[in-house]
């Protein structure tokens, strides 16, 4: 097997096997840049010698074969007494890891090489500091020995010449170094400092192996999602030198501004430095002009080399370069990183520049650095310790007075207050807080908790599972992990993109990015790019994009980021508040006669709902779906009322008929209880009132001029039985109210699937269904047999860590399973109905991941959050390509 590969081998298309850096070392070498000849030892060697604790036995001899090549294509041999060849030895994976594994400098000085390093060179400082660079790294990263120990050494030369940086050590100094550097080595290891070069070199090369185990690599991996299974390359690379003096240097250059990506060359120059004193930071870069100034020679040579590299890879690209006496060497180049708002404006310029078409633009922006552009951001200070950190559950920036209850926040808001709802956790109860607060924020739960799936919806700012805060609502109080205690009225900042939470009031930056998008006009280069590919987005996607939205309000909002309708409108919402008691009143009705009173009291206030809600979507379909929660959720809490009666002097009548309700209809497992159609099905009149409401008003709109789209959705399907029981029920309704008004009234009625027996009798069902829906939150609950309420605080952390879920099953369509369902549903309705329409609505409807997913699944909408409607516009378009 081949495990060593020149430079001058390899390209850009071999990046698993020469990782990110060689496969860039070599690409730039048959592109004839001026870099350091040098050799790849392949992440395949890496892998067998961490699984076998040995390197492959050809490796030795492949190694040493490249090695001579390099020193005669350089004309000097590794560690050569007068002379020396010197190599970096440099880890690089498929996937960047930045400073996370090592890279070992000056391999190849030796007692002897340093003095021919000094006469070759004419720099006796320059050779003493290297080999002083090399003793110490080589100590602490290759024979193990703690870091500090060194810095320390270093730190007490200073303190007995009183001088401030490295620079200022003489000869003599840096030679007693590195002798006091060989003696720590001793001490710690009970070894010499190898003087071998080749020793050196292969145990550099080993040390680079073992770094991909390091600890700092692996957390870095699982955050970042990359496998452990890859193991690195190593790079053993001619040395250049940086730090010979005033014509030398060191810095990083990119070809476009990386945070805004503004056109033109950008980057940090350090005179005078190796490599890694960029990095470390241990003295401050200049920027790129300052190079200019120093050396237009390899200013414009450097220019050159980017833009070379720029329309090879046709996208921003960064280098790490050094310039030795006047002449420029390029180090590494990469594909570079870049911000959001880079992101866009530097693939609309790029498509402009004719580099990439409208497709590859599309590509490369995505729908998560499209939400993060759209929300206030806030100004923070590196050191502004934040009081709490919980899950960012739903982004964007608030600030508000602290209160602990609905009431409260409903109270303050009226008076004008800005409020933040915090909550151990929420309820349906902390409804109406949540829409007067302009952040919620909550110490348990977690990004599919009530309080987080709410907020989304609403577009509100959410915090949750902040744990180290001690909520105590009847104190109004909250208590950090530190011991700060936060009482009612005190200002927070809550920033659900970061899901930090600031004392006080901190500064506040508006999204120029969220306000084009709802206005439609560019303001900026940035929200011009944002359009732009949008527009491509829209001109390519073939999935529907509609919004779940469940007040007038939303409906215009969702209709202004280019909702195409409603794809769900929750009912429930309109049955709390003040019609609560009417709520009430239906539920302990003793006779048809009091129920059908209560219903009669509803109805007209549904019917105003609707009308608002079929106005701000006039000509696009609204899909209504028939009150679902099980109805306890409407009435007040058990243990609540009963310590109220308990405890009351004069117990109220009222009181103890709804606790005897409450308790008459208090369910195990209200997930599985009687919900959905079920409740269609058993309180009756409750379907004909919702029907009626919704019936009427699209008359009332036909009558105003408009063009109402209603659609009636039936939740928690079964069986084909108990949808044909509920629909024949809708059509009498429909039929009626033709008959009362003349108006034809043939409004699809459909379904949603969220049972799996559902989508396993899907062709069935699609016989008397219209459309199906399908709502993967509860899909995704009963098909895996968890409590999204219950797992997200419990076990599912521990899922993620454990690696049994790459990420919860409620954020991403967990595709095997769930995904699996909804394929079969499709399949099985369409080939019993051929005009079935089908969507999706839930979560995962914004998700970008799972809208590639049923794009590909055939389905004809997704339907999300309004804020979320942009990105799953742009992501729908890039499910196409
Ligand atoms: P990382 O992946 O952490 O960036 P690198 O392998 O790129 O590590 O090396 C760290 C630093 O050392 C870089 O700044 C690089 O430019 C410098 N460096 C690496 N190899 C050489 C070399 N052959 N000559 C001069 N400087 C080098
Ligand atoms: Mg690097
Ligand atoms: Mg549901």
């Amino acid at each position: 097997i081949k495990y060593v590969y020149a430079f001058g081998e390899g390209d850009r298309d071999m990046a698993a096997l020469l990782g990110g850096k060689g496969a860039g070392l070599a690409e730039m070498t048959r592109l004839g840049l001026p870099v350091p000849p040098g050799f790849t030892v392949t992440t395949e060697a890496c892998r067998t010698f961490l699984a076998s604790g040995a390197e492959p036995p050809e490796l030795h001899a492949q190694t040493a074969a490249a090695l001579a090549d390099l020193e005669d294509a350089m004309g000097r041999r590794l560690g050569a007494p007068d002379d020396p060849l010197l190599v970096s030895v440099r880890s690089g994976a498929r996937f960047s890891m930045p400073g996370m594994m090592e890279t070992i400098l000056d391999i190849g000085l030796n007692d002897d090489s340093v003095v021919g390093l000094a006469k070759a060179s004419g720099r006796e400082r320059f050779a003493w500091d290297s080999y002083r660079r090399l003793v110490q790294m080589f100590g602490h990263t290759v024979m193990g020995v703690d870091g500090d120990l060194f810095q320390d050494a270093i730190a007490a030369h200073r303190a007995k010449l009183a001088v401030a940086a490295d620079q200022d050590l003489d000869v003599g100094e840096l030679h007693a170094l590195t002798e006091e550097f060989k003696e720590i080595i001793r001490r710690e290891t009970g070894e010499e400092f190898p003087q071998d070069p080749a020793e050196q070199l292969r145990r550099a090369v080993r040390a680079v192996f073992d770094s991909w185990n390091g600890e700092r690599a692996r957390v870095y991996r699982h955050r970042e999602h990359i496998s452990e299974d890859l193991g690195t390359a190593v790079n053993v690379q001619a040395m250049v030198f940086g730090n010979l003096g005033a014509d030398s240097g060191t810095g990083v250059a990119f070809t476009r501004d990386p945070a805004t990506g503004e056109r033109g060359m950008y980057g940090d120059y350090l005179p005078d430095a190796q490599g890694e004193d960029v990095v470390s930071g241990v003295r401050d870069a200049v920027p790129l002009a300052e190079l200019k100034r120093l050396d237009a020679t390899s200013y414009l040579a450097l220019g050159d080399h980017l833009r070379t590299l720029e329309s090879h890879y046709r996208d921003l690209c960064d280098v790490e370069f050094t310039v030795e006496r006047g002449k420029l060497w390029i180090l590494q180049t990469r594909v570079g990183k870049r911000t959001a708002q880079a992101a866009f404006r530097i693939a609309r310029d790029l498509r402009e520049e004719g580099a990439i078409n409208a497709d590859e633009a599309l590509v490369r922006v995505d729908g998560a650095a499209l939400t993060r552009l759209m929300f206030p951001r806030f100004d923070v200070h590196s050191d502004d310790v934040p009081l709490a950190r919980g899950v960012p559950a739903s982004p964007g920036a608030a600030v508000g007075a602290v209160v602990f209850d609905s009431a409260t926040a409903q109270r303050r808001a009226a008076e004008g207050e800005d409020v933040v709802l915090v909550r151990r956790e929420t309820t349906p109860d902390d409804l109406p807080g949540m829409i007067a607060a302009q952040a919620v924020l909550t110490s348990r739960g977690g990004k599919t908790s009530h309080a987080a799936v709410v907020a989304r919806g609403m577009g509100k700012v959410c915090v949750c599972g902040a744990e180290s805060l001690t909520v105590d609502p009847v104190a109004r109080r909250l208590t950090t992990a530190t011991g700060t205690v936060v009482t009612e009225g005190d200002v927070v900042s809550v920033d659900g993109t970061t899901g930090t939470v600031h004392l006080g009031a901190l500064p506040l930056t508006a999204s120029e990015v969220g306000e084009a998008l709802e206005n439609g006009t560019a303001t900026s280069e940035v929200t011009a790019a944002v359009l732009d590919a949008l527009a491509h987005a829209d001109a390519v996607r073939r999935l529907e994009v509609r919004a779940n939205a469940d007040t007038p309000e939303d409906a215009v909002r969702a209709r202004a980021l280019g909702a195409q309708g409603i794809g769900l409108c929750r009912t429930e919402h309109m049955f709390l508040g003040e019609r609560r008691s009417l709520v009430e009143a239906m539920i302990l009705a003793r006779d048809d006669a009091a129920r059908a009173a209560a219903l009669g009291a509803l109805l007209p206030l549904q019917r105003a709902d609707f009308t608002g809600i079929l106005a701000a979507m006039d000509g696009l379909p609204v899909t209504i779906r028939l009150l679902d929660p099980p109805l306890h959720e409407f009435l007040p809490d058990r243990t609540e009322l009963a310590v109220r009666l308990a405890t009351a002097v004069h117990p109220d009548p009222h009181d103890r008929e709804l606790l005897a309700a409450v308790e008459r209809m208090h369910e195990q497992n209200p997930m599985l209880g009687l919900r959905g159609v079920r409740l269609a099905l058993a309180v009756p009149g409750l379907v004909a009132m919702q029907v009626r409401a919704i019936a009427e008003a699209v008359v009332e709109r036909r009558r105003a001029g408009g063009d109402p789209r209603a659609e009636i959705m039936i939740p928690l399907v079964g069986t084909v039985e108990e949808l044909r029981l509920v629909r024949a029920e809708t059509e009498r309704v429909l039929a009626e109210v033709t008959e009362e008004t003349g108006e034809d009234l043939d409004l699809p009625i459909g379904t949603m699937i969220e049972l799996p027996r559902a989508a396993l009798t899907a062709g069935r069902i699609a016989q008397a269904a219209d459309f199906f829906s399908f709502g993967t939150n509860d899909l995704t609950q009963t098909t895996w047999g968890l409590s999204r309420d219950d797992a997200e605080g419990s076990f599912v952390p521990l899922y993620l860590d454990e690696g049994v879920f790459d990420t919860s099953p409620f954020e991403t369509i967990d595709q095997e399973g769930v995904g699996r369902l909804v394929e079969i549903g499709v399949e099985a309705g369409r080939a019993a109905n051929p005009r079935l329409e089908t969507g999706v609505c839930g979560e995962h409807g914004g998700d970008p991941e799972s809208i590639h997913f049923f794009h590909q699944a055939g389905l004809d909408y997704v339907s999300c959050s309004p804020f979320r409607i942009p990105a799953a516009r742009l992501e729908a378009g890039r499910a196409t390509l």
